[in-house]
């Protein structure tokens, strides 16, 4: 009995109050970085219009996604970079974008205090893609080979497009059916269907055909005819769960390949 309460005790003192560095104080994350967590999620977003989900729906995702990651991979969230390099949907009412040199040195400095803390993997959860993507992950390359630390750089929606076709039966699309569903299973509040019809959708254009600025519709279909938002909770309930375990099981094994591999240790 005593040594099973001695037990319970060491497995609850290895476990941070929270696994936000929001919430944690400096005295708490000492005792976990990098002794007990080494990994750090770093969720990155922006604000920009999103058919009828919120306009930060490129923030919320990523960040509920780390928050639900975080115990599978003992990793600790980093605060939701909120504003971004925003693309054709800048123009659109209450969306914002950084300009890439203010995006790059403020992600460098954010990346460097991360590797500065003592985290040997950083793993930024990418929620908004375009130019924001090669940004992210040349920046975390730079950090990587500077610091001598290992960095995963992942935008969920394209990582999971199998998962997208698997519970969906069909594509999705920018604030389409898979990542209108992502927001519903997070917080359905953020969702509004009676503002929805199907006109407000277009398909993404072929390269080399046209481009347009801004572009005629916040809901940008990966194929013409799919990823229609449907609204089915049940759905979205599966695809969060399905999503999470994917990327979650993506860290591991990185995480695990670079242990074995020797690098950066
Ligand atoms: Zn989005």
């Amino acid at each position: 009995m005593i040594l099973l309460f001695v037990f319970a005790a060491a497995v609850f003192a290895q476990e941070p109050s929270t696994r936000e560095m929001n919430d944690i104080n400096w005295m708490e994350f000492r005792e976990h970085v990098p002794r007990r967590i080494k990994t750090v999620l770093l969720p990155t977003g922006t604000v920009e219009a999103h058919g009828v989900v919120n306009n930060g729906a490129d923030n919320t995702a990523p960040l509920a996604l780390a928050r639900a990651m975080a115990p599978k991979v003992n990793a600790m969230v980093a605060p939701v970079l909120n504003y971004g390099v925003t693309g054709s949907l800048d123009g659109y009412a209450g969306t914002f974008t950084i300009s890439e040199a203010a995006y790059r040195a403020f992600v460098t400095d954010i990346l460097h205090g991360l590797a500065r803390n003592g985290f040997q993997n950083i793993i930024i959860v990418n929620g908004h893609g375009g130019g924001q993507t090669a940004i992210l992950s040349d920046l975390a390359e730079k950090l990587g080979r500077e610091h001598r630390v290992r960095t995963l750089v992942v935008n969920w929606w394209a990582y999971c497009s199998d998962v997208t076709l698997k519970i969906f039966g069909e594509d999705g699309g920018h604030a389409g059916w898979n990542e209108t569903a992502f927001i519903q299973a997070i917080d359905r509040k953020l969702v509004h269907p009676e503002r929805y019809n199907a006109s407000m959708a277009t398909a993404r254009p072929p390269a080399g055909t046209w481009t347009a600025f801004p572009f005629p519709s916040s809901i940008i279909l990966y194929q013409p005819g799919q990823g229609y938002p449907k609204f089915d909770q049940a759905k979205a309930d599966a695809y969060f769960a399905a999503v999470t375990e994917k990327m979650a099981a993506l860290v591991k094994e990185t995480i695990t390949k670079w242990d074995a591999a020797g690098l950066f240790q």
